[in-house]
């Protein structure tokens, strides 16, 4: 169960749905972002929330799994998805990312759930990698520049073609980066948070990064599962780009981060040799080093807004968890856990609703196809 199936976990079982989750054997716990969904955390007793030992490379299990449960809709969020540890597990991340939606595909039809079941793939802004136009959209082409983004890229296809070919209801959700104190301690809106509460505790004074003027358009992972739930009730199956509209840089989450915690940063020098410095204080906390760059970058991604997720409060011109909001949030999660990292439930979110929308290609007249209301 990949770490934002923990918040669709939790979205389907408030929506009363029985939910059957994938994990990985592994030698150390590795359930630590759903245990408080168990019916009994303590003792590990199931309620709606069921656990079942699989992996995406092995199709046997698979099939297993889905003739046993006989799922209704089928998320598939699993994927080695760090960018950078794709160009070092390249065989790797292309047989799990790629040839595992494959198999999973495959085993919907073996079991003969192709006109039962509904099929969500986590796809990915990966996909456009050197943009071909800004904003991106739907029928912006695609081009990868990671084994990441290049086995999603087969995914993506694979998906599509599964839903010409044999009519299985399947989207793709091309998802921009979606974060959260739940996100994995090695990307980088994480690996700031956490250093800048480290740094507020006293138990770290600098830490390094690597390309400072990346930029991504950030959104919150709770929102995210909602449009996955969304692209899932819709009347005809069609892909979707979901983001938020706004890029910020990696640099602006390090001063953002810093401000949380009363520091402001000046930065010196430039490119390997620029460093962080704090204002009141004139320590330098933040460093660059090169071996956090990867060999290609992708370019700005960023979605053009109309054909995303928009929450009603869009009106009045903010995001259910905006920019202005969750970084911070970040922060004081890890700081209230001793920067130790984890899992802990996000706080009161703003009361909102999701809309589900798709442009025509002007991106004018946005269409509402489907909406969830809270
Ligand atoms: P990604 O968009 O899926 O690759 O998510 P990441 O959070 O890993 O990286 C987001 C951006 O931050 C990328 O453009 C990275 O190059 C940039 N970045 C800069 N410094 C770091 C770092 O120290 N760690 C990571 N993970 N990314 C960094």
């Amino acid at each position: 169960m990949a770490w934002d199936g923990s918040y669709l976990a939790e979205f389907l079982l408030e929506k009363g749905y029985e939910v059957h989750g994938i994990v990985r054997r592994s030698s150390s716990f590795n359930t630590g972002r759903i245990e408080h969904l168990y019916k009994n955390p303590q003792a590990h007793i199931e309620g709606n929330m069921k656990l079942h030992y699989g992996d995406l490379t092995d199709s046997t299990c698979l099939v297993k799994i889905i003739n046993e449960v006989k799922p209704s809709e089928i998320y598939n969020l699993g994927a080695q998805s760090h960018v950078k540890i794709s160009f070092d597990l390249a065989e790797y991340t292309a047989d799990v990312d790629g040839v595992g939606t494959l198999r999973l595909l495959d085993a919907i039809k073996t079991c003969g759930l192709i006109n039962s079941v509904k099929f969500y793939q986590a796809s990915t802004s990966e996909l456009f990698g050197k943009v071909q136009e800004i904003p991106q959209k739907e029928t912006t082409p695609f081009y990868p520049r990671s084994p990441y983004g290049a086995a999603k890229l087969y995914a993506y296809w694979i998906v599509v073609n599964f839903r010409e070919a044999y009519n299985l209801f399947a989207v793709n959700g091309i998802l921009f980066n979606h974060e959260s104190p739940r996100r994995g301690a090695n990307f980088v809106t994480r690996k700031i948070s956490r250093s800048v509460a480290k740094i507020h505790l006293g138990q770290l004074d600098c830490f390094s990064l690597g390309n400072l003027d990346a930029k991504r358009d950030w959104g919150h992972a709770r929102d995210y599962v909602e449009a996955m739930w969304l692209m899932l009730q819709t009347d005809e199956p069609e892909d979707f780009v979901i983001a938020t509209g706004e890029v910020h840089s990696v640099r602006e989450f390090v001063e953002k981060s810093f401000k949380h915690i009363g520091k402001t940063i000046v930065w010196e020098g430039k490119n390997e040799n620029e460093v962080g410095r704090c204002k009141e204080t004139g320590k330098i906390h933040v460093t660059v080093n090169h071996k956090y760059y990867r060999p290609t970058e992708v370019s700005s991604v960023m979605a053009w807004f109309s054909f995303l997720v928009l929450p009603w409060s869009l009106c009045c011109g903010s995001h259910a968890h905006h920019w202005q909001q969750w970084p911070p949030e970040c922060v004081i999660a890890a700081w209230e856990q001793g920067a130790a990292g984890g899992c802990i439930p996000w706080g009161s979110c703003l009361a909102r609703g999701l809309l589900l929308l798709h442009s025509d290609v002007s991106g004018q007249q946005p269409e509402m196809l489907s909406e969830n209301t809270k």
